[in-house]
């Protein structure tokens, strides 16, 4: 076989561009490679919490075609029941393929696969730009649009998560449909149904995007094509392939379909009845459920269903801690899709230019839109505008080029221009040294608890740590990176937050409400979606279990003799080092009277790194100073006693010491100085005597409710005896 000059090139380019794009993520590993905290099992850690969510399934999938060859058993096997292992998730899947595939351990594989599948994104944009017969605007744009800023950001080495193809995959619809608009070939409609099938397998809420270009290709239809039949039957098989039915009967109603396409010529009246079938089939298998439901969630909120409407208990949310959803600063969004505000902006005028002469670009602005809500919807969504602006400023480059007297002039400016667009892109990548999300140590610790408890076992944790405990010590877990609301936190910051006796209690009670909140979940399944029956908060249905119809008493009460629930399974705790940092937030959650939604003082707790220490005085930063001769503590203007002072570090046989000296009972106050860890912490009364501090900071767990089962500078790990 032949190939043509232009097919070589742009293999070519496109490898260029896959191996640039492979570089630059290598930048990462470069700069860490002697970090030993980072490795485990011989290879680096991954870097972004949610993916752990996505190796616990992997690592199920694995596990369990190791152990459970019998293919009939084999899915119920794969894990425990209610552990939330994602194992039919595409990452999952796909993750557990390339294991299974390749000869690299487990940890190489998810450590690596972010950046030679986000890579790929390369092939879409030079094939695009092939359309246009401009295969060196292909190269640039692949680039500059697989490195830029955000792009880099969510797919670097480590960042193991499902962006590694969100753009991939939209990239490759928006090539499809723009060969299928501009050429009319069969083929197109095959490639774009097959991509949409592929992107709603790996991201189920792709269909925003479909639904963009399928309302675009109808406007274009309408507007400047009517009498063509192809559009009518590319509609069509979209529409087959954005139903909501299962993926392998879309699968087959669409390679049906396309073989039909084939066989037979269809008149336009056949192809409008067509695709009223195609419309219906969508809509009654309920293709439009997704974002009916989004709709239904902010309309009709607060109707009120059959079902019983309980305390109508008040949590802290979440989003009232999150960032991310804020609105953010121009310049941080300009950075964000094209490395520097100078490139964004050349780069926006580049795409209109882009638009104005291949208007056939038009398809791309469902892409550049979603982008663009990052200005008002969160940062994460800046991803969407890098790959289409980069075809811009490529394009712009390119018609700049063009117009120069000589070819090396030139090559000259795009070799220029190109390396200045990427210049700040490549700065940020060298110094975006995001640190792995556990230490090498705290996943020994996991390790090791994996190895002494049950698979059905949980851990309490605070939900940053959810995921990752999952994955490396094969438990369950109360609270995660997705099971976090204000309602499932409150009992874990209860625990954390409070002293150790009603701490004991409350993990023995939330683990065994929990797990029978699943059951009962399971066992109506169908009242619960028809809002006949509503599934109780545990800390609700714990208040109603004994006896109470107001939450605070029933709180109360777990400082008396309560009958505690059978024993169905041991409860540990991970107390790390690192959640010293958290702490208020920790206690936010639980600091909230339920009863009315109002919250209590906030704790006083403050932890410090940064201090200063002359002959007479330790300065704390922020107007809080003790005086080393007299005790006393002055914060601002104000001078108190301490009521206690405390101070603890590992002696030189790493035995844990800690000190006390009493000082006035009537201050609030306790300082406590961690001098292994080189900090201080001053605080309130009900922190100090809170089972973190006690158990955590100070190694006084209490031995009637806990077992200590894991030691070490960064985690303690507790056992719980009730
Ligand atoms: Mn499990």
């Amino acid at each position: 076989m032949e190939f043509s000059s232009q097919t070589k090139k742009t293999v070519f380019y496109i490898i260029v561009a896959f191996f640039f794009s492979i570089a630059m993520r290598l930048v990462w590993v470069y700069h860490f490679s002697g970090y030993e905290s980072f490795f485990h099992n011989g290879q680096f850690m991954i870097n972004t919490n949610d993916g752990y969510y996505w190796a616990e399934g992997a690592r199920d999938i694995v596990r369990g075609v190791v152990e459970n060859p019998d293919a009939k058993e084999y899915l119920q096997k794969l894990h425990q029941p209610h552990d939330l292992s994602p194992t039919t998730s595409a990452a999952a899947v796909l993750t557990a393929f390339f294991v299974k595939l390749l000869p690299f351990s487990f940890e190489t594989v998810i450590f690596y696969l972010p950046a030679f599948l986000s890579s790929l994104v390369v092939i879409p944009i030079i094939l695009i730009a092939k359309k246009f017969d401009n295969l060196e605007m292909g190269l640039i744009a692949a680039l500059l649009g697989s490195i830029a800023w955000s792009y880099y950001n969510r797919t670097m080495v480590g960042y193991y998560d499902t962006d590694m193809l969100n753009i991939v995959l939209p990239m490759l619809l928006l090539w499809s449909i723009i060969w299928a608009i501009d050429t009319n070939q069969d083929r197109y409609l095959l490639f774009t149904a097959l991509d949409i099938l592929a992107y709603r397998w790996w991201y189920p809420q792709s269909y925003s995007l479909e639904f963009a270009f399928f309302g675009l290709i109808l406007a274009y239809t309408l507007v400047f094509d009517r009498k063509n039949t192809y559009n009518y039957k590319l509609m069509a098989i979209m529409l087959f392939a954005m139903m909501n039915l299962d993926a392998f009967v879309r699968l087959g109603v669409v390679v049906g379909v396309f073989v039909w396409f084939k066989k037979q010529e269809l008149s336009l009246k056949a192809l409008y009845g067509l695709l009223g079938v195609a419309f219906t089939a969508f809509l009654v298998s309920g293709g439009f459920d997704p974002i009916w439901g989004q709709l239904k969630n902010y309309v009709f909120r607060d109707t009120l269903s059959k079902a019983d409407q309980g305390l109508g208990l008040h949590f802290f949310t979440v989003m009232q801690t999150v960032r991310e959803a804020g609105k953010i600063p121009f310049e941080t969004f300009a950075n964000r899709i094209s490395g520097h505000v100078v490139v964004f902006l050349i780069s926006l005028v580049g795409y209109a230019f882009l638009l104005y002469k291949h208007r056939v670009m038009l398809f791309s602005l469902p892409l550049l839109g979603l982008g663009f809500l990052a200005y008002v919807g969160g940062l994460r969504f800046t991803i969407y505008a890098v790959p289409v602006l980069a075809l811009g400023l490529a394009f712009l480059i390119v018609e700049i080029a063009k117009r120069l007297p000589t070819r090396k002039l030139q090559i000259l400016f795009a070799t220029a221009a190109t390396l200045a667009a990427l210049y700040p892109n490549y700065r940020h990548i060298d110094a975006y040294r995001v640190p792995t999300v556990f230490s090498a140590g705290e996943v020994r610790s996991l390790v090791e608890l994996g190895g002494m408890a049950n698979r059905e076992d949980y851990v309490v944790a605070w939900w940053d740590y959810g995921y990752p405990i999952r994955y490396y010590a094969d438990v369950k877990t109360l609270i995660d990176g997705g099971k976090h609301s204000g309602a499932d936190n409150f009992p874990v910051s209860f625990i954390l937050t409070h002293p150790q006796d009603v701490a004991a209690k409350m993990a023995r009670l939330d683990v065994e409400f929990t797990e029978k909140t699943y059951d009962f979940i399971d066992k109506h399944k169908k009242a619960i979606e028809d809002k006949n029956i509503t599934v109780f908060s545990t800390i609700e249905q714990m208040t109603k279990a004994y006896g109470f119809d107001d939450t605070n008493d029933f709180l109360d009460a777990l400082q008396t003799d309560i009958k505690l629930p059978k024993k169905t399974r041991d409860v540990y705790l991970y107390l790390p080092y690192r959640m010293l940092q958290i702490y208020p937030t920790v206690a936010l959650f639980s600091n909230i009277d339920l009863m009315t939604g109002k919250r209590k003082k906030r704790p006083f707790f403050y932890v410090t790194s940064r201090f200063q220490e002359t002959p007479t005085q330790i300065n704390l930063g922020n107007g809080i100073v003790l005086d080393k001769q007299d005790g006393m503590l002055s914060i601002g203007k104000n001078r108190m006693p301490l009521r206690r002072f405390v101070s603890a570090k590992y002696d030189s046989s790493m035995h844990y010491r800690v000190k006390e000296q009493m000082g006035s009972l009537k201050s609030p106050l306790t300082l406590i100085y961690l001098a292994s860890y080189h900090t201080f912490v001053l605080l309130d009364e009900a922190s100090y005597n809170s089972l973190y501090v006690q158990a955590a900071l100070l190694d006084r767990y209490d031995k009637n409710y806990f077992e200590k089962v894991i030691d070490t500078p960064e985690v303690k790990i507790l056992k719980l005896k009730i």
